[in-house]
Parts: C-alpha cells; structure tokens; sequence
C-alpha cells in the first residue's frame, strides 16, 4: 500500500459551470504517503478547488484523482475517501457541530458507523493527539480559533485518516493560534505519518513544509522544496507572491552589500548567518 502514490492526480482539468474558465486546468500530481506539501496562490488559482477534489467533494470534469488507489469517481468508494483524506476548512466556527468538545468528535464517527463501544478509545486517543484531552467537557464556542481548530482536526483523526486537507486552516487565527495549529500538524505528520496538504496565504508556514507547490491560474507553476521555490524571487513575484520575511530580510541585507547566505527561509537559518558572518555577536 505504501510504496504507491498516496494522492494521485492526472490531467485535472474543473469547471464550475459548463461555460465558466477552467478553475483547475490540466494538473497533475503526485504525493507520496507522508509528505507535508505546502500549496500556495494567489486568490482564485485553484487552491480550494484542488483540495475539494483530493477527497472527492468534487469529481474531475476531465482527468483522474486517485486517494490510496481509490478513483474518486468510484461511486463505492466516496466514504471511504474522505474518511482517508479529511479536510479542515478555514472557519473553525462552521466545522463544530456539537456543545460539547466531546460530542464533536463522537459525530463524526456516528456518521461513519463506528460501534459506540470503540468510539471512547479513539476519541480520548484524537484528542490527545492534538492536545486537546483535557477540554473534552467544554463547549468548543468558548475555545479559542486555534483550539478550535484542533477540535476540527481531532474529529477527522478520530475517523483514522491517512492524509489530512487543510485549507487555509490558520487563516482566521491570531499568531499564537496559527503556531498552535501548524505544530500539532506537523507532530501528526513526523510522529502518525499522516499525509498533509497545507494550503496557506502564509509564506513562513510554506517555509516548513517538505514541498511547496505554487498554483497560477488554475496550472501548478512551481513544485519543490522550500529553498527551490523561495530563491526564485522574481517568479514568485510576478505570480503575486511574496518570500517568507526572513528570506525577504537576507535580499534586503544582500543588497546592501552584507555577505549573507541565499537560502535563508527562517529566523534559525537567519541566527546560523548571523553567527557566520559575526561570531562574537551572539554568545549561545
Ligand atoms: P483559491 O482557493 O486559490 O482562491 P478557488 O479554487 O477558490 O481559488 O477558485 C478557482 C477559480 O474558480 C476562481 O476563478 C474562482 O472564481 C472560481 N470559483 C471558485 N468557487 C466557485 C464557485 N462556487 N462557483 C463558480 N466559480 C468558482
Ligand atoms: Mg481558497
């Protein structure tokens, strides 16, 4: 099962209407089985078109997406998609359903016909996972966006999914709750293996992931790792993109004549330069 390509897209072409442009236009698409990608674009290239046919919300208007080897036009196998490839969407508020934290993860697993006797052990286990045990008894309107959110994400991990789809999951929160829900889904990624597809307008979160895909007019206009795509400044500028600030900072830096490396993506690479060019100026 592992060794096949977990997310598979070829030749996607979408259109919402019959006349309308197409959202998405001859994507194709590989993601192995624990990748982080981080997926970027400007407003209206694809990005949540993309994501609602990687767990079969939408089906292809041409070409194929396969989750684990399942087509999602299989009629058979829509449930089984997206109880594998679970989404987050970006308003925590329209993803809980119940008065109790608890209840909210029970729902899911009602729906999908999980025996009440299992239900307990995989609902304190989700729960953990995303560090959320202890506000089981809550009433998750009274939890801030980012535990909100990890509420959202325990009810899908409780389903056991192997991939997870988020669409601009962190979009709504303060910085403390962005870090909050982009550490719990890294852990999930490095510690359960869980594919993750991150869709962000947030060029240092797409610094951390493994792969960031660049969308533009419905194509996918660069794929790499972070330093690949984030060195191409010109590009990213012209498809409306910015760099992640440190990155930003090390051009400004650059160009004031500071001999200061060109892959900088985060404040650790920043620190490391500065250490470089300046060891007596930090003493840790
Ligand atoms: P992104 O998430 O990158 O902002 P979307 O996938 O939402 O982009 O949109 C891609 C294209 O599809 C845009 O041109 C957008 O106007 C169009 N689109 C998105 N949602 C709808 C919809 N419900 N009905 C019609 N067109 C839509
Ligand atoms: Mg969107």
């Amino acid at each position: 099962m592992s060794d096949q390509p977990h997310l598979q897209v070829k030749d996607l072409s979408y259109r919402y209407e019959p006349e309308a442009p197409l959202a998405l236009d001859g994507v194709s698409l590989v993601v192995p089985h624990g990748q982080f990608v981080a997926v970027l674009g400007h407003n209206g290239s694809g990005k949540s078109t993309l994501a609602k046919l990687l767990n079969g919300l939408f089906l292809p208007t041409e070409g194929q997406v396969t989750v684990s080897g399942m087509d999602t036009r299989d009629d058979g196998k829509v449930w089984d998609i997206r109880r594998t490839a679970g989404m987050v969407f970006q308003n925590p508020d329209n993803q809980l359903v119940a008065t109790r934290v608890y209840d909210d993860v029970a729902f899911g697993l009602e729906n999908i016909g999980v025996p009440s006797e299992e239900m307990p052990a995989r609902i304190d286990e989700a729960l953990k996972l995303t560090g959320m045990l202890e506000f089981a008894d809550r009433a998750p309107h009274l939890l801030s966006g980012g535990q909100k959110q990890r509420v959202a994400i325990a009810g899908i991990l409780a389903m056991h999914p192997e991939a997870l789809i988020l669409d601009e999951a962190t979009a709504m929160l303060d910085p403390r709750g962005r870090k909050e829900v982009l550490d719990t889904v890294q852990r999930l990624n490095r510690e359960q293996g869980i594919t993750v597809v991150w869709i962000t307008h947030f060029m240092q979160e797409a610094a951390t992931a493994q792969r960031v895909l660049v969308m533009d007019h419905g194509k996918i206009a660069m794929d790499g790792t972070p330093r690949e795509v984030f060195s191409q400044v010109e590009r990213l500028r012209a498809l409306r993109l910015d760099v992640p600030p440190m990155t930003h900072l090390a051009q400004l830096l650059r160009q004031r004549g500071v001999d200061i490396g060109m892959d900088v993506l985060s404040v650790d690479d920043m620190v490391k330069e500065v250490k470089r060019l300046c060891p007596s100026c930090l003493n840790s």
